[in-house]
């Protein structure tokens, strides 16, 4: 298939969000055939030859990209991040224990809430002073808790993580919007869980990687569809999984270990940040909006100094074919997400539109 079809936009847009345009053209004829079956890929049972060896793939991908321990599970889910926030204490806590938590964002706020209808939750840090604008340090977690959990990269208020707590607690990150973009050591998390739709594919689906040695401790009674360990045991089949997210998931860490895998990438998506960051700093009418040590590689928040301005920039970067920088509505301002499948290019193209509306608007 031609693969110069698409017209040229370029996608900025937080999640769902840009993905490589050679897996939407696999996954679009897999839409009508799969591999030459007659079938469409999601006209096949899950239980299927065929669509087996692509739950296999999925899931060796995972482990083999991040370089996960061979003992642990992972598992595709329905639901979003969102049924995670509410797994993770289901899954981790204690009958009558306990979980601390870092509140760094909107995210991090809602799994907390979880938490708290499941048992006692300690928010051990809290950036929510300075509108989650930085990324707390130097914090202390309590060593008698069940687990740690935290937010690598917040999403909405465009901060992360550039180097993880240490927790003798079993760490829980929600890696949603930067999982796959940097090397993370696995073996330090108990689970790691994102939603497919901000770096690996279509809503749907959410990984959980997990050390499947910490589950099955807390002594509470689970129904079947939220627990961990059945999922895991049952190879991410004890339901029908979202299989066309699990496809076009295959189909993005493909790519992703073509080009290099997460060591590569890191040095792309940190080339397209420096770009993006340094245009902000040097043009006095955009502003950052958060710390600079704790800028986000996948999602950089600015405004603009004087806002009567917007409609003015709005309209150069979309006759630009920029699409998707308008920033959150809880926000306001601009955030330019710039995941994995986003190429230096489209960077490019942002940075002389914001060039030349400075120039003109300065
Ligand atoms: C988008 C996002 C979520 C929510 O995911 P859903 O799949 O919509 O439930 C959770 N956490 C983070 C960090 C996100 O970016």
């Amino acid at each position: 298939m031609s693969t110069s079809t698409k017209l040229k936009i370029h996608n900025f847009s937080a999640g769902p969000c840009i993905l490589p345009e050679e897996v939407l053209h696999k996954a679009a004829g897999s839409m009508i055939d799969f591999e030459g079956s007659g079938l469409s890929i999601i006209e096949m049972s899950h239980r299927s030859k065929p669509f087996e060896a692509v739950m296999a793939n999925a899931r060796s991908l995972v482990k083999e990209l991040l370089g996960a321990p061979e003992h642990y599970e992972v598992v595709f889910l329905g639901g979003g991040a969102s049924l995670g926030f509410h797994l993770v204490p289901m899954n981790y806590m204690r009958n009558g224990g306990k979980a601390a938590y870092a509140n760094t964002g909107e995210w991090a706020g809602r799994a907390i809430k979880e938490s708290v209808l499941v048992g006692e939750t300690t928010v051990v840090a809290t950036s929510e002073d300075k509108n989650f604008s930085y990324i707390p340090k130097g914090f202390d977690i309590p060593t008698d808790v069940d687990y740690f959990h935290f937010t690598s990269n917040n999403t909405i208020f465009g901060t992360q993580y550039k180097a993880f707590p240490r927790s003798s607690a079993p760490m829980i990150c929600d890696m949603s919007s930067d999982i796959f973009s940097r090397p993370v050591n696995v073996a330090d998390f108990a689970l790691i869980y994102a939603g497919a739709q901000k770096n690996m594919g279509p809503a749907g689906a959410t990984m959980y990687l997990m050390d499947p040695e910490k589950l099955g401790k807390t002594g509470r009674k689970l129904s079947p569809i939220l627990n961990l360990q059945n999922h895991a045991s049952k190879d991410s089949m004890y339901n029908t999984p979202p299989v066309y997210a699990v496809y076009v998931t295959m189909l993005t860490l493909e790519w992703l270990k073509r080009l290099g895998g997460v060591a590569e990438i890191e040095k792309r998506n940190a080339e397209k940040a420096s770009l993006l960051y340094s245009t902000i700093d040097k043009l006095p009418v955009f502003q950052g909006t958060t710390a600079v040590e704790d800028r986000s590689a996948m999602n950089p928040t600015f405004v603009m100094k004087d806002t009567a301005l917007e409609p003015v920039f709005d309209a150069l970067w979309k006759e630009a074919g920029i699409s998707g920088i308008r920033g959150h509505r809880s926000v306001g301002g601009y955030r330019a997400s710039m995941y994995n499948a986003l190429p230096l290019e489209s960077v490019k193209v942002l940075v002389d539109v914001m060039e030349e509306f400075a120039k003109k608007n300065g």
